[in-house]
């Protein structure tokens, strides 16, 4: 795929790492037709904002509490919910 800019879509993207910067990544590739795919070390997604017990990994703490606007926090095509 082309676009006017001349970047193309042809090949395949990895993006490394799905903590939020990695998501919103591959999503916007995925959406602009590239062949990407996420690659990440943990079993899980969401990166630091994960909490894990594991003492080697670097993590919101259990009790963490955004309160950040949820309505400026939020993705503009992905609201958080009502509660
Ligand atoms: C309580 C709290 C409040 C915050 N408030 C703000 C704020 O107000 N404003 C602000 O700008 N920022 C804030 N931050 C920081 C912000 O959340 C982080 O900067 C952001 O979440 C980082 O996202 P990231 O995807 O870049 O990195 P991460 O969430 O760290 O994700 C990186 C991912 O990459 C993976 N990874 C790394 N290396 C490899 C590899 N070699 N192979 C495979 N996977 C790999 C990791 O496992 C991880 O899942 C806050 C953070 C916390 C915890």
């Amino acid at each position: 795929m082309n676009n006017p800019e001349g970047i193309t879509s042809e090949g395949k993207v990895a993006v490394i790492g799905l903590g939020i910067s990695g998501l919103a990544s591959l999503k916007n590739l995925l959406e602009q037709g590239f062949d990407a795919v996420g690659i990440e070390r943990n079993d899980y997604i969401g990166g630091i904002w994960h909490f894990t017990e594991d003492k080697q990994k670097t993590s919101v703490l259990e009790t963490t509490i955004a309160n950040s606007s949820k309505q400026f926090g939020c993705f503009t095509d992905f609201p958080f919910g009502d509660n």
